[in-house]
């Protein structure tokens, strides 16, 4: 059974061209310490480059269209990639229209929590896109979609599964009244238990991580690359 893992794996490999899935946070001209961290940090032209790179041998497709990809294609030639960002911070409106105008698409996972001032204490939301942004963005950028995040930015391994479905239970029910809402989730710090992924299948959310790994066939998860490691 493992050798038959293995070269159905290794033939998966010939005749798929893997989807790479990328993840960034902030982006802006200058690093301000008091508002963001190092590693979620990518500079306005390096963000650029790395995208105008990758363009080189990648196709930049929408999540949605990657996911349809993963589970129809049985011989994929063209190389795709896809770009997600984390969190909503409001950093990203320095590239929506370069990315606009370079046509690639962009999935932000959102954490509804944050979209208004009522939970200002929990987390910067000064720093975070609020309601009437995410409206404006959806309305002018028709390539943007977003996702969730869950409801907040909680550790899924200190929820318990209860807590975890009704976390995001509650962000799907603000997020699905954004006429750019797809049904994927992006756990939040990347540590999760095997049970949360089901929980997810069963709420017809696509689970999606952030491991290095890219995307060949299926969608059962989705794997994603930091941009900045491109
Ligand atoms: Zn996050």
């Amino acid at each position: 059974m493992q050798y038959l893992n293995y070269f159905k794996n290794k033939l998966q490999h010939l005749l798929l061209r893997p989807i790479r899935v990328f993840v960034f946070h902030q982006t802006s001209a200058e690093f301000d310490a008091s508002t963001m961290w190092s590693c979620d940090w990518t500079e306005i032209s390096a963000f650029k480059n790395r995208i105008l790179n990758l363009r080189k041998d990648y196709t930049f497709i929408s999540l949605q269209d990657a996911a349809y990809h993963l589970k129809n294609d049985k011989i994929r030639s063209s190389r795709y990639a896809v770009l997600t960002a984390d969190d909503g911070w409001k950093s990203v409106l320095n590239i929506l229209p370069w990315l606009s105008e370079q046509n690639i698409p962009l999935t932000l996972f959102l954490n509804p929590c944050y979209l208004d001032d009522v939970h200002k204490q929990e987390r910067d939301t000064e720093q975070l896109l609020t309601y009437d942004e995410i409206r404006e963005i959806l309305s002018k950028y028709p390539s943007v979609s977003i996702a969730s995040h869950g409801w907040d930015h909680k550790k899924c391994l200190e929820m318990s599964d209860l807590d975890f479905e009704e976390n995001i239970e509650k962000a799907n029910n603000i997020l699905i009244q954004f006429k750019g809402f797809i049904p994927f989730y992006a756990f939040t710090f990347g540590a999760h238990t095997p049970y949360q992924v089901k929980i997810l299948h069963h709420h017809h959310l696509i689970p999606v991580l952030v491991d290095g790994m890219q995307n060949y066939a299926g969608t059962e998860v989705i794997h994603r690359e930091c941009i900045d490691n491109s």
